[in-house]
């Protein structure tokens, strides 16, 4: 009896017998605020907490999620510091800025490449809004382009000079409209990759 109901918790919680093969030995990386808000300059929040529509695919496609550590709060503080009359782009566009952003990419870039030598697939790379300063992206025909934001281009650069090639894609939040359009297309990646 007791047997039994475990079996059905277990059931309910999503959980499977821990084996060789339990791991589905996929995921994305998503920046840090995709799964918690609270990393978001001031009135930037879209959600209280997180982007739950983005876990739920996630977790329906056996796919695990990499949280990258936010450029912004990495290089400026919580508090975004910045001299007077500097925007946030300037601020993360300057030497110290940008080595910041290149040394996180650095970092993001050696637990990617940790996940794939145990045999992991990278799906995605999975960005934020078009105007984020750190992680907007925009691609061009040779991948991201100049106004993507800081880290994603110091991402895409260091993966390349490893050479892996990934799909960067956006997560635009800030409009209900273009975060099912960002939403379907990951689902896209995701059954595609199951195929
Ligand atoms: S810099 Fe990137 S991770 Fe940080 S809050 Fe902005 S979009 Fe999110």
């Amino acid at each position: 009896m007791l047997r039994k109901s475990v079996a059905v918790m277990k059931g309910l919680l999503g959980m499977t017998a821990p084996t060789e093969v339990t791991r589905g030995r996929r995921f994305i990386a998503v920046i840090e605020c995709v799964l918690n808000q609270n990393a978001r300059d001031t009135g930037a929040a879209c959600f209280p907490a997180m982007n739950f529509a983005l876990l739920q695919q996630c977790h329906a496609h056996d796919v695990g999620i990499l949280q990258m550590p936010c450029p912004e709060v990495t290089a400026l503080g919580f508090e975004r510091r910045r001299a007077v009359g500097q925007s946030l782009r300037q601020a993360l566009d300057s030497e110290h800025g940008r080595s910041r952003c290149h040394a996180l990419a650095v970092d993001t870039a050696d637990r990617i490449e940790g996940y794939l030598s145990q045999g992991c697939e990278l799906l995605a790379v999975v960005g934020g809004n078009p105007r984020s300063p750190g992680c907007a992206i925009h691609h061009g025909p040779e991948g991201l382009r100049e106004e993507s934001g800081i880290f994603m281009k110091a991402l895409q650069e260091e993966l390349r000079r490893r050479g892996r090639e990934v799909v960067f894609q956006p997560m635009r939040d800030h409009d209900p409209l273009l975060l099912q359009e960002d939403l379907a297309r990951l689902q896209d990646v995701l059954v595609s990759a199951r195929k």
